[in-house]
């Protein structure tokens, strides 16, 4: 479909403009092979990066320079985005630190990609041209290194993770026997990565049908315990994936990567920051992980109506949500066989969350400042505490029943001081 796209078919015209030959490559192709959704759109051309950016301004299409260095320039027509790269071939590889040399050579192109898989290209006429054989590993669930796994993961260790987020999405058991080993003696080298880099392949691993199995099976060969030792937990993680999928819960929750990550880790809130840490995860990110893996409350099927509003107003509806998925995993991983009456009580509990209506205190730092409370931190100290009240007597309060008692509190502390 996508290749059928208006926005591919302008990329596909702008580039073949003067004559030049593009194919598309990795994800796109893999993924259009399996009619899997994608993600993006790759592209690999013999033009250098100037000429591209060139074809593409011709043509009035946008073009940044995303990663000159590598020859990569992005195309941007309304929300599609195409990633362009000129075919290169690595010289000497130190880590990320790759020389590129570019080349004439589409197939000196496909061997400095990660697995067979990743390195067929597709013409702008639909024929697929597989130096590898990636298309036999697909239809057969195998993820195959393009070379040797141990010599290509001392080039680049991101791959020892790729392969893994690879398995978990395409692979079918048993796992390549080289490959494993290969990962296992160069495991200690993950320390050394980047946590942007290895955020990405995390976060991606995360959202596999059975995250829990591939985690597993880097557990077994030694290597999460160099990645992530505090994801302990999976049979909290694969409960909460059972539930995300098999409809029990509507509307349908989506794979929530961080939420999964939260339901493995076995850690109190220190544990926790580290983790967020070594994910370099932006602030509200690691937030929003702490908020889940370490929660001061959680919910519970058994809540009377009074606690889970009173959670709902401190936490607000979705991570009520995610919390309550959690705690539910928790309960069912570790839990004899759930009754049918059990499980109701927990699908009402979510339920709730649906239809809760966010509810705010009826007074303001102006009603204080109107009743002659100087502005400064009194007027939040008072807010606090008629909060406080407002969620005992369970958010019905007025506003003018409000406004008498927050009279009250004031005179009160006018007369004792
Ligand atoms: P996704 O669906 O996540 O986009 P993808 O296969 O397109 O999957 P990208 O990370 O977008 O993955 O990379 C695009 C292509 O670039 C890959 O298919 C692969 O051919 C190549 N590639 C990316 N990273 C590496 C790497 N570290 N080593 C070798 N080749 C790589
Ligand atoms: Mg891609």
């Amino acid at each position: 479909d996508w290749m059928e796209a208006d926005a591919t078919r302008a990329v596909i015209a702008a580039l073949t403009a003067e004559g030049g030959e593009i194919r598309f490559v990795g994800g796109c192709v893999r993924d259009a092979v399996l009619r899997r959704p994608i993600r993006d759109i790759d592209i690999a051309t013999h033009d250098p990066p100037e000429r591209v950016t060139a074809l593409l301004e011709k043509a009035g299409i946008r073009a940044i320079p995303t990663g000159l260095a590598h020859g990569t320039i992005t195309a941007v027509i309304g929300k599609a985005h195409f990633e362009i790269t000129t075919l290169r071939c690595d010289i000497e590889t130190f880590g990320r630190h790759a020389r590129v040399e570019f080349t004439n050579d589409w197939t000196l192109d496909a061997a400095r990609r990660d697995f067979t898989i990743n390195a067929m290209f597709c013409r702008p006429d639909g024929m697929i041209i597989d130096p590898f054989d990636g298309l036999a590993d697909l239809g057969a669930g195998r993820v195959r290194f393009v070379g040797n796994a141990m010599q290509r993961i001392e080039e680049d260790v991101l791959r020892l993770l790729r392969y893994f987020r690879f398995y978990a999405h395409y692979g079918r058991p048993p796992a390549d026997i080289d490959a494993l080993e290969a990962c296992r003696i160069q495991a200690h080298k993950l320390a050394d990565l980047s946590g942007e880099r290895l955020c990405g392949e995390v976060m991606k691993l995360l959202q596999a049908p059975d995250p829990a199995g591939v985690l597993l099976l880097m557990q077994g060969h030694h290597i999460l315990q160099h990645l992530l030792p505090e994801a302990r937990d999976f049979g909290r993680l694969r409960v909460l994936v059972f539930l995300e999928t098999r409809g029990l819960v509507r509307p349908n929750v989506a794979p929530d990567p961080l939420r999964r990550l939260a339901a493995a880790l076995d850690v109190d809130a220190r544990g926790t920051e580290n983790v967020a840490k070594r994910l370099k995860l932006s602030n509200a990110l690691a937030e929003r992980l702490s908020a889940l893996a370490a929660p001061p409350v959680l919910p519970d099927e058994s809540m009377d109506d009074k606690a889970a509003r009173r959670l709902l107003h401190r936490v607000g509806a979705p991570h009520f949500r995610d919390l309550a998925l959690l705690a539910w995993a928790r309960r069912k991983a570790v839990g004899d066989r759930m009754t049918a009456a059990e499980t109701q009580r927990w699908i009402s509990l979510l339920d709730r969350s649906d239809t809760w209506r966010p509810v705010e205190l009826p007074v303001h730092g102006r009603d204080l400042i109107a009743l002659g409370v100087p502005r400064g931190p009194r007027i939040g100290v008072y807010l606090a505490a008629m909060e406080r009240w407002w969620e005992a007597g369970d958010y019905r309060a007025s506003r003018d029943e409000t406004l008498d008692r927050l009279r009250e509190l004031v005179s009160r502390d006018i007369e004792t001081s």
